[in-house]
């Protein structure tokens, strides 16, 4: 098995050292020519969501990218990631691969630039902890778009048929179930 992270911007190594801890091979897409491996999972990290967007389309990810989403592939996107995968992004004229009918709100959680943690109910898992940095959430999803997680009343994660989005990042935690999820997904 080897799931791709999408390694042009932002939280891609410590991916790798999650996939490194559970004996997963993973290779860094950082260029249209690295999506000529197989792939049986993609990972799209943290970062900034506009940073990101841009240097797909400037780096011809974009398209490929999309079309590997649409023909199934499961995803697992954190933070600006997410944004990435929102249909819309509110307050906000571009969004990029709309590939989950959903709505998310970018640096939520007020101006609040540094970090919080908190745990909360995951669906499935039960108690998780989850890490927040200046993190995005979905203030509204369409139906078919799986609720796994609220905080606050502002829901954190969803599952749309291949791709588990997160608004916070748990690589950054000890916790490996939400990984370990995802990788029974791409078996
Ligand atoms: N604030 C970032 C954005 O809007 C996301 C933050 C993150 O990925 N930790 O893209």
């Amino acid at each position: 098995m080897k799931i791709g992270i999408l390694a042009v911007q932002g939280a891609f190594l410590e991916q790798e050292a999650v996939l490194d801890q559970l004996n997963v091979s993973w290779k860094e897409i950082r260029r249209k020519k690295d999506l000529d491996d197989h792939f049986d999972g993609l990972i799209l990290p943290g970062g900034e969501s506009t940073v990101q967007g841009k240097l797909l389309r400037e780096l011809h990810l974009f398209h490929p990218l999309l079309e590997m989403i649409q023909q199934d592939i499961p995803v697992l996107a954190t933070c600006a990631g997410m944004i990435l995968l929102s249909e819309k992004i509110g307050g906000q004229t571009s969004p990029h691969l709309k590939t989950i009918p959903m709505n998310v709100m970018r640096n939520a959680y007020g101006r609040q630039l540094a970090s919080f943690h908190t745990t909360a109910e995951y669906r499935g898992l039960g108690k998780v902890p989850m890490t927040f940095i200046r993190a995005p959430y979905v203030s509204g999803a369409a139906e078919g778009v799986k609720i796994l997680s609220t905080v606050d009343h502002h829901i954190v994660a969803v599952q749309y048929r291949n791709q588990t989005a997160l608004s916070f990042h748990p690589e950054l935690d000890q916790d490996l179930r939400i990984h370990q999820d995802f990788l029974g997904r791409c078996r």
